[in-house]
């Protein structure tokens, strides 16, 4: 099955007889025994509810994972996730990352012992260096936000050989549409399902996907323990986002490359940084790790005042935080995604305030290029 089609079927619902298309809503906290020490199989929604067990089976199908676990969050997935790492731990993180990923890291994963190193993922020699006995996990999103550079995850993989090093993929951006890391070596994928999976910036969403049964089971455990889990309402809106994933994601494709070609062209632009540019120096790679390029893009301007006036005047495209919806979003993410990263660490990777990035959506790209225009003037 292609992705396009396994988005709309790879998954049938299993728990009904009544043909319905849509996956029900199970909007039940608890499930009553047939009879003393039996089950149906479903006991308490904390720990499965037939909705979610749905959406989470259809990521595992996407994804290529043994298993998948739906979060009521992007960051209560990575949350669970770091849950099995243990004091002493280190972990390798790319730099160049989401704001909120970093929060996690510093100000929750280092005070329960677990210390994290930033690198330039994208330079596998950077990584090879920053290993040690203590690693246990490396930490990649690619591409990385907002400065879009690719890491080689099966080259990362490589450099892991046999040590117990997890890697996981922040997959968020290309979604499981444009690439899959499992297939590529990766350990266990976390996405937003709030971005492209939902897609209608309607609802807040997290996907774990694992490689292994064994890692599937110990998040499961805490998952189930620590109680962050997917509502049965945000699990059918995800699969009702998912069964358009595939347009979606090549329409928005489509309008990104057309827009960053205009914003190339344009006088107060000095840099757009899309990874769809055959001039991207990691544009080879990510054709060989990925099916697209997705449709996130940054880009400078010449002052402080144009990327001000900007946000001021745009009207179609929204001045507003989150990404991969129907919608054209911007941000400014020194004062936005990154406001909690350090200025010196937000400085060295180029986002000052002259940066802004556009989630770009799938508008008619004429009319996002007719607003930044009238935006830009
Ligand atoms: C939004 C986002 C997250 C966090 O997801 P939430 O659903 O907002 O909790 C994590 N990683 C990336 C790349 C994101 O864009």
């Amino acid at each position: 099955m292609k992705p396009e089609t396994a988005c709309i079927h790879a998954v049938r619902d299993a728990t009904q007889s009544t043909g319905a298309v849509a996956v029900p809503i199970y909007q039940s906290a608890t499930f009553a025994h047939p009879g003393a020490g039996q089950s149906t199989g479903y006991d308490y929604t904390r720990a499965i509810n037939p909705t979610r067990e749905h959406v989470e089976k259809l990521l595992a199908a996407l994804e290529g994972g043994a298993e998948a676990l739906a979060f009521a969050s992007g960051m209560a997935g990575m949350a669970t996730v770091l849950e099995l790492l243990s004091p002493g731990d280190e972990m390798i993180a790319t730099d160049d990352l989401y704001g909120g990923s970093i929060r996690l890291f510093e100000q929750v994963s280092r005070k329960n012992g677990v210390n994290t190193r930033y690198v330039d993922t994208s330079d596998l020699a950077a990584v090879k260096a920053a290993i040690t006995d203590k690693t246990k996990a490396i930490f990649i999103e690619s591409p990385t936000n907002p400065m879009m550079k690719v890491s080689d995850i099966a080259g990362i993989r490589e450099l892991i050989g046999d040590r117990e090093i997890l890697l996981i993929v922040d997959n968020t951006f290309l979604s499981p549409y444009f690439c899959n890391p499992i297939a590529l070596g990766a350990d266990v994928v976390v996405h937003s399902g709030t971005k492209y999976l939902a897609g209608h910036n309607d609802t807040l969403a997290g996907f774990v996907v694992v490689k292994s049964p064994e890692i599937g089971e110990k998040l499961r455990f805490l998952q189930k323990t620590i109680g962050g889990v997917l509502s049965p309402f945000d699990a059918f809106l995800v699969t009702r986002g998912i069964k358009t994933l595939a347009i979606r994601m090549e329409k928005a494709q489509q309008n990104a490359l057309a827009l960053t070609r205009w914003l190339q062209k344009h006088p107060k632009v000095s840099a757009v940084h899309y990874v769809g540019l055959p001039e991207h120096p990691a544009y080879a790679l990510s054709q060989r790790q990925a099916r697209g390029f997705g449709a996130m893009i940054s880009f400078s301007v010449d002052s402080a005042e144009t990327a001000s006036a900007i946000l001021n005047k745009v009207e179609l495209i929204l001045y507003a935080e989150s990404l991969g919806g129907v919608e054209t979003l911007i941000t400014h993410p020194l004062t936005q995604t990154h406001a909690d990263v350090p200025e010196s660490e937000r400085l060295a990777r180029g986002i000052d305030e002259k940066l802004l990035r556009l989630s770009v959506g799938i508008e008619a790209v004429e009319d996002i290029i007719a607003d930044m225009e009238r935006a830009m003037k």
